[in-house]
This record gives structure tokens, C-alpha cells and sequence, in this order.
């Protein structure tokens, strides 16, 4: 079993309790001891295969975890959100001081809880990084959030790595296999499962991927008192999910690349079109290599106006308007809905599994007024190469 599509779907075969093929969402809490005393052992928490109490173990958390360790090799912990993950490594490498950028807002919001109970000091990932210090971090997002920009990760290894600090990655905008963190020298790599390893609108979910089993038993056993353990239903809709994350994410970045592409070739044509922002539209050296296997399917818009930006979601009819990405379906969001600090006049959108020929009609009667135009784009979009 080599490739990554086989490891997804079989990669917790050897887990498997039952004779079904779809493990069964396990729902108990509790398990029973065994009626052997031998087997009796005090404070066996964190083998897969022992079960005592749902917030430490259960059948279907294992499942994740044994699939996400088989497609990435690397120990995986997996949590009940994003953010519980991003806190759960707060919480294990207890940094005096934390270097953070632009990232998720949430992610920021812990660090200031941190602020404000443990005297945290956040510094700029980008500015002086005098204060960096051994046992501290450096958090970094990338694909960037809301832009899908990406940022050099080996640099930002060295700079950590040159102070004795950790570098973690949050990659939740690249999941496998578009990137893997490690190889250009991340310690710590994070993803918000919610978004693609979910990719269906319909989970919550958080994984940590770490170097080394030693480091995955202080997380678990962190997570058992922090109550963060992903939840039997689902850990279920996520072993689900897996069956077709490489096909769902190739998908995506096949799409998001042709529209990315199409709506700045065609930009002149798109009035109110002021900025497109993607990874695939930037020129640093490094992206060759660090995103050799594809662009994240989100990507960011600037219109001219406010009001412009507000009003676009409501004149598509395949867009959603709503926050999050990665699922199956398109969205778009006016992002200061959801993260007060970013420009009123940008909209994000996350590419899902429709046809790209039907999201650029959509994208196109929203952006374009001129009929003239909007006719010549049509016949553009029939004869792409799809
Ligand atoms: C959504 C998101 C998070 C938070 O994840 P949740 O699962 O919502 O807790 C963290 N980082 C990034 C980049 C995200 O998009």
C-alpha cells in the first residue's frame, strides 16, 4: 500500500473492530475493563487499541488518526476544531514569547488569552526577533488566509530554528498532498480539519502532525484533561471525508487554477475588478518548489468599492455566501463579516467540485455589466480546455 489515494481509504484497515467495511460510528462513552486481571493495566491511555473512556480513545478518532498518519507519515493528534488544535500546541510548548503574523483570527485570539492570564509576548513574525528564544514558537500561516498567498516556509525555519525556537505551520489553505511543511523545515504542522480534510460543510475538526511519537503522547494526554478529543459522529463523517480527499482537493485546485487564470486574463473586461489575489499569480522562487503539486483552491478578490464588495454575493447563484472553505460547494464571503482587520472591499472565495464552467458564468454575470463583453467571455469559457 504506497500512494496516497490507497492509504486514505486503508490506512486504519488494522484498526478495524468489526467485519464492516465502513467502521460504524461508535457512540459509547465508556468500554468494558477486561475480565483478564493481567490485562488490568493502571493508566494505559493512549494505544489506540485500549479503550477505556471516549474523551481519551474511541474507535473512530482512531480511525483519523491511523489514515492521516498513513497519507502524511508523521504522528497525527486530532481535535474537536481548528482552534482546540492551535491550543492544545499553546498548551504542550508553553512559549514566553510567540513570533505570529498575518493568521487566522482565532489563532490570535488564543494568543492574546495567553496575553492577558500568562503575561504572552507576541512579536512580529516579520519585525525584530530578538526575544525569540529557546522553548518559544513561531506560528506561520501558509497559504495565507483570506488572500491564498503563500509565504517561504524555509525562511521562517531558518529564522526560528537560528534562535532555538519551534516553527509551527498552520497549512489548513494546503492540505495534503499540495504541501507538506516539513520538508522545508517545520516542527509543528496544523490543519482546521473542518476545511478540506472534511471538505463536506458538515464536521468540526483539528489535527496536529508532530515528528515523533514522544511529543504525540504529551499532546494526548494534554488532550485527554482539555477535553479536546474529536467526537465519535464526527470522527466518522471524517474517516467518510478521507475516502475522497485526494480526489476532492485535485478537483479543487484544477478549478480554482482555471479561474484564477481566466478572471486575470480577462481582467480589463471586469470594471469593478481591482485586485485578484492567489499563489498562482506570484512570481517567488521558492513556490516552484514548495507548491509543486498545485495551488489551494482559495483565493481573494478586491472590488472598487465597499458597496461593490457587499453586493456581489447576493447576484451569484452557485456561490454561497457564507464563511469557511473547503467543502464541496462554492463559497464567497465579505470577509470583514467575519475578521474586522481586513479590507472592507475584499471578498474570499473557496472553489468546491461544481464544473469550473459553470462557476465562471456565475463569477462573470456578477463581475461584468457590458452585455458585449459578457457574450465574448461566454464563448471564451466554452472553449476552454476542460
Ligand atoms: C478555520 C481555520 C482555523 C480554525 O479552525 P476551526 O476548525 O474553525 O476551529 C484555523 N486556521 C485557519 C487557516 C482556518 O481557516
Amino acid at each position: 500500500m504506497s500512494h496516497f489515494s490507497t492509504k486514505s481509504i486503508h490506512g486504519g484497515d488494522h484498526l478495524k473492530r468489526t467485519v464492516d467495511v465502513i467502521t460504524p460510528i461508535h457512540i459509547s462513552t465508556t468500554y468494558s475493563y477486561s475480565n483478564n486481571p493481567d490485562e488490568l493495566i493502571p493508566g494505559a491511555l493512549t494505544d489506540p487499541n485500549t479503550l477505556v473512556y471516549s474523551r481519551e480513545n474511541h474507535p473512530n478518532a482512531a480511525q483519523v488518526e491511523a489514515i492521516v498518519e498513513s497519507i502524511t507519515g508523521y504522528p497525527c493528534i486530532v481535535y474537536n476544531s481548528g482552534l482546540s488544535a492551535f491550543n492544545g500546541l499553546m498548551t504542550q510548548i508553553n512559549p514566553k514569547v510567540l513570533a505570529i503574523g498575518q493568521a487566522y483570527h482565532g489563532c490570535h485570539g488564543i494568543a492574546e488569552i495567553w496575553q492577558r492570564n500568562f503575561g504572552l509576548k507576541k512579536i512580529d513574525i516579520n519585525g525584530d526577533l530578538n526575544e525569540l528564544k529557546k522553548g518559544d514558537l513561531m506560528h506561520l500561516e501558509t497559504p495565507i488566509n483570506p488572500y491564498g498567498t503563500y509565504a517561504d516556509i524555509s525562511k521562517y525555519a531558518e529564522k526560528a530554528h537560528e534562535k532555538g525556537a519551534l516553527l509551527s505551520v498552520d497549512a489548513t489553505f494546503a492540505p495534503p498532498p499540495l504541501l507538506d511543511p516539513f520538508e522545508f523545515g517545520a516542527d509543528i504542522v496544523m490543519h482546521s480539519a473542518t476545511k478540506f480534510f472534511g471538505g463536506h460543510s458538515d464536521l468540526l475538526a483539528g489535527l496536529l502532525l508532530v515528528k515523533n511519537n514522544e511529543l504525540k503522547e504529551q499532546l494526548l494526554l494534554d488532550r485527554l484533561v482539555l477535553g479536546t478529543n474529536i467526537a465519535n459522529l464526527e470522527s466518522a463523517l471524517l474517516v467518510r471525508s478521507l475516502r475522497t480527499f485526494e480526489l476532492r482537493v485535485s478537483r479543487q485546485t484544477k478549478t480554482a487554477e482555471i479561474i484564477v487564470k481566466f478572471l486575470n486574463d480577462n481582467k480589463s473586461k471586469f470594471p469593478k475588478l481591482d485586485k485578484i489575489y492567489h499563489g498562482s499569480l506570484q512570481s517567488d522562487e521558492f513556490i516552484s518548489k514548495q507548491m509543486s503539486n498545485g495551488h489551494t483552491p482559495v483565493f481573494a478578490i478586491e472590488l472598487k468599492t465597499e458597496l461593490d464588495a457587499k453586493s456581489f454575493p447576493s447576484k451569484l447563484k452557485l456561490f454561497h455566501h457564507a464563511t469557511s472553505l473547503g467543502g464541496a460547494e462554492s463559497l464567497i464571503e465579505w470577509r470583514a463579516m467575519s475578521d474586522s482587520h481586513i479590507s472592507k472591499k475584499l471578498l474570499r472565495l473557496s472553489i468546491g467540485l461544481e464544473d469550473p464552467r459553470d462557476l465562471l458564468n456565475d463569477l462573470i454575470n456578477g463581475l461584468s455589466s457590458d452585455e458585449n463583453d459578457k457574450n465574448v467571455l461566454v464563448e471564451e469559457i466554452k472553449k476552454l480546455n476542460i
